[in-house]
């Protein structure tokens, strides 16, 4: 009989919200511990990955690392919002690239560097393998938004934050800028946003504009067909 604290942990999984902590703690320079076996299997480490999920939601956000909870493991979170045609919620533990390709700019904030934006450069195209939840490898294609949040989490793992790739790192000012960091705060989500408004402005159309709008339901039937590889 485990004793009561373990007990709740192993009957009722009640995810409860962790501290997102910023930019200048120390945890979110380490380059994270990958995540054994055992450790997967543990009741705790479950308990971890619920409450990311939990967190990243109450954010929002579309995406966490483990190290943005104070946690230096391999693990990250990702939830692009499958209603809208977007990768529905996925695990990634241990995870690497296998492949990348091309570059794509990238409009990027942070959960962890609150009320930032900045431009910098990702791959266009990524395949990530990493373990589910369950122990289980799985590879997945990423593009567009996807693949660049995915690259964001990546890089928190390894100590780094967009701001240390990112140009013009600044302010969120103008009212789109504002309103990208409001509602997902960052990891490259709602940030999509702010491209949107540039894109109004007269800026060429990327080749992520898909998930851009379809999030901004101006056709939610439509999904990105790159996103679900
Ligand atoms: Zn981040």
């Amino acid at each position: 009989m485990p004793p009561l604290a373990s007990f709740w942990r192993y009957t009722g999984v009640v995810p409860y919200l962790r501290e997102i902590i910023t930019d200048g703690h120390p945890t979110l320079r380490k380059v994270a511990k990958k995540v054994g076996n055992d450790e997967l299997r543990d009741p705790l480490f479950q308990q971890l990955i619920d409450d990311m999920f939990e967190t990243m939601y109450a954010a929002p956000g579309i995406g966490l690392a483990a190290p943005q909870v104070n946690i230096s493991k391999r693990l990250f979170v990702v939830d692009l919002d499958d209603e809208k045609g977007e990768q529905g919620p996925l695990v990634f533990v241990n995870p690497r690239f296998v492949e990348t390709e091309g570059e794509i700019e990238s409009i990027e904030g942070c959960l962890s560097v609150p009320g930032m934006i900045g431009d910098l450069t990702r791959h266009a195209r990524v395949v990530c393998s990493a373990l589910d939840r369950n122990g289980k490898r799985f590879s997945v294609e990423a593009t567009g938004l996807f693949g660049r949040c995915l690259q964001h989490e990546m890089d928190h793992l390894d100590g780094v934050l967009y701001t240390d790739k990112a140009k013009n790192v600044r302010v969120a000012k103008t009212e789109e800028e504002h309103a990208a960091l409001a509602e997902v705060e960052g990891e490259a989500g709602g940030i999509a946003r702010v491209a949107e408004a540039l894109r109004a402005d007269g800026e060429p159309v990327r080749a992520d504009a898909e998930p851009i709008l379809a999030d901004a339901e101006v056709d939610q039937a439509a999904p990105e067909p790159a996103l679900t590889a």
